[in-house]
Parts: structure tokens; C-alpha cells; sequence
């Protein structure tokens, strides 16, 4: 038995994951006030857990951070205050297992790819950025220091926006299909439209916020469909860009502004199928991801439950893997 969890901005869930099921589930809110406020709290989310279960083979933790996977050391962290954190080595100090720390996009891919029986997938997380994970022959691919695949700060318009994202690029995927993207142009419209559907909903912040733009789009107003237009037409320029690169069985779409797919995603895939080398696109479905709210626990379980059973890719991921069993039967 393994345990899962999920560390997001402002929840922290934790489960037992046997196959493909998350049992005997917690969540907390997530203590932002400070790092040791923060590990307080995930522990205490962890023993509630492991009251019911009992001690768990391993540990694992999807965190939305940069993570160097081999000391599962987190190298940057934006919305929760984990940086510089040797997250592996101080949670299996606290609770005597092996831990694996890795990105909580990794994980969600790696969730959907076991959940739907795919050994290889592309999955795109659409929320406030954009995460990215690639699964290859059933692992997760990390590149050499574990902080790869970030699919969102793929470059499609050198001349673009800047990157709302802890990055110094202009015009990345995150740049046009992430949540904040969505609000930059839909703010711009409406200032530009003094009168316009949009403008009215200039809250007090001076932004259009996601839930306007999206009703706005239901009921057909032709801007914040524009919005939604050029943010499918770069969705799709992506798509094909990762088919042709990864050539998944499966390229999914998930994240919180996946839940207004139907406002973008066909017309993503219109675009992505005029793009793509036709071989590789024949061959690849492209769907929202199936997941769902037990995602990121279920994937950080499934990497767990893979590191103890020694199924790694990479010879590094390996030795450690070792090592840890060593240190948490010590
Ligand atoms: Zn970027």
C-alpha cells in the first residue's frame, strides 16, 4: 500500500492508492504562512491517513514546483513557499518510508495514462500556467535533473506576450492558454471597447475575471469569442507541435480551464489536424482528460508504487530509488 498526495495552492489531499482507486481520502486547507506552517500541515493530512491505513510501503508527493525528482529537492515554487526545500529528505526523515517528490503536472499525466491504460501520452494541464507531462512506455519522461517536460514554456511566437509564469520568455504556450492569459486578453478587449459586453464586466481589480469571460462566450458575444478563437487556434499550433515531437497514443486536456473545452477545443483540434505530420495525427486521440479530481493523488501513488517495485527509467532514478529503501528500513 501506497499513499498519495496532492500539494495544491490552496488544498492538500492525501490517500491510500491501491490500482487505480484513492481510499480513506483527507484534504486540508493549504498554510501558506510559512514553509514549516506548510510541512505542519501536510504531515498532519499524512497521519490522518495512515491512522486508517497503517504504515505505507512509500510515500508519494505531487508539488506545483519546479522539483529536482533525483533528491526530490524543490528548485522553484511560486504559490507556496517550497523553495529550496529537500522535500524527499525531510518528509522520509518524518515518516520512516521512502518519498518521491515530483511536479504535479508529471503526476496528473502519469495518473491519466495508468487510469486509461496508455504507455504513451502527452498531457497538457490548463490552469492559471500550463503544466506538461509526458509519459513514455508507461513513465513518466523527466529529462536528466527531473525537471523536465514544462510543455507550457514551449516558445510559439518569439514576438509574443511575456510569460505570465516564473519565466523569462515571450510568447510560450503559457503565454496564450493559460487562465491568465484568458483574463490579459479579455482585459485588453474590454479596455480597448469602452460600451462592450466585456467592459461591463471590468471588475474593481480593472480585470475581466474567467468565469465573465467564459458566460460571456456562452451567450455569444463576439469578443469574448475572439478570445476564445485565438486561444484554441495557439492550443492547436501546440497540440500538433507535441504530436509530432512525442507521438502519444494520447494527448489529453486537463486543468481548470479545461472545464470550458467546449469553447476551444474543437476548434483546437481543427487547427492542430491542418498542422500535424498526417501519419502521426491518424494515429493519435485527443480528448479532456478522464482523471478527474483524484488525479494528482492517484498519480503520485502510481509513482510510488512504481519506484518501490523498481520500474524506473533512467539508471539515477534507479540508485536512489535504492538508497531510499535503505534509508527507510534503517
Ligand atoms: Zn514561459
Amino acid at each position: 500500500m501506497v499513499l498519495g498526495v496532492d500539494v495544491g495552492g490552496t488544498k492538500i489531499a492525501v490517500a491510500a492508492v491501491t490500482g487505480m482507486a484513492a481510499v480513506h481520502g483527507v484534504e486540508h486547507p493549504t498554510v501558506i504562512d510559512s514553509t514549516e506552517a506548510l510541512l505542519a500541515g501536510l504531515e498532519a493530512a499524512v497521519r490522518e491517513v495512515i491512522e486508517d491505513t497503517g504504515q505505507p510501503e512509500a510515500i508519494g508527493v505531487g508539488v506545483p514546483s519546479q522539483v529536482e525528482y533525483a533528491t526530490g529537492r524543490v528548485e522553484t515554487s511560486v504559490n507556496i513557499p517550497l523553495e529550496g526545500v529537500p522535500l524527499r529528505e525531510e518528509l522520509g526523515r518524518r515518516f520512516g518510508v521512502p518519498v518521491f517528490v515530483d511536479n504535479d503536472a508529471n503526476c496528473a499525466a502519469l495518473a491519466e495514462a495508468h487510469i486509461l491504460g496508455e504507455n504513451d501520452l502527452v498531457m497538457l494541464t490548463l490552469g492559471t500556467g500550463v503544466g506538461g507531462g509526458v509519459v513514455t512506455r508507461g513513465l513518466t519522461f523527466r529529462g536528466a535533473n527531473g525537471l523536465g517536460a514544462e510543455l507550457g514554456h514551449f516558445t510559439l511566437n518569439p514576438d509574443g506576450p511575456p510569460c505570465p509564469g516564473n519565466c523569462p520568455n515571450r510568447g510560450c504556450l503559457e503565454a496564450y492558454c493559460s487562465g491568465q492569459a484568458l483574463e490579459r486578453d479579455a482585459t485588453e478587449l474590454a479596455q480597448d471597447k469602452p460600451g462592450s459586453r466585456l467592459s461591463e464586466s471590468l471588475g474593481p481589480d480593472g480585470k475581466v475575471n474567467g468565469h465573465d469571460l467564459v458566460e460571456a462566450a456562452e451567450q455569444g458575444d463576439p469578443d469574448a469569442t475572439l478570445v476564445f478563437d485565438n486561444f484554441a487556434r495557439m492550443l492547436g499550433v501546440a497540440i500538433a507541435g507535441y504530436v509530432n515531437v512525442f507521438e502519444p497514443d494520447r494527448l489529453a486536456i486537463g486543468g481548470g480551464v479545461s472545464r470550458a473545452s467546449h469553447l476551444f477545443l474543437e476548434r483546437a483540434e481543427r487547427e492542430a489536424a491542418t498542422r500535424a505530420l498526417p501519419a502521426l495525427w491518424r494515429r493519435v486521440t485527443i480528448a479532456l482528460a478522464q482523471g478527474g479530481a483524484d488525479a494528482g493523488v492517484i498519480g503520485a501513488g502510481v509513482l510510488a508504487a512504481q519506484e518501490i517495485k523498481g520500474i524506473t527509467t533512467p539508471l539515477r532514478d534507479t540508485a536512489i530509488g535504492h538508497s531510499m529503501t535503505t534509508e527507510g528500513s534503517e
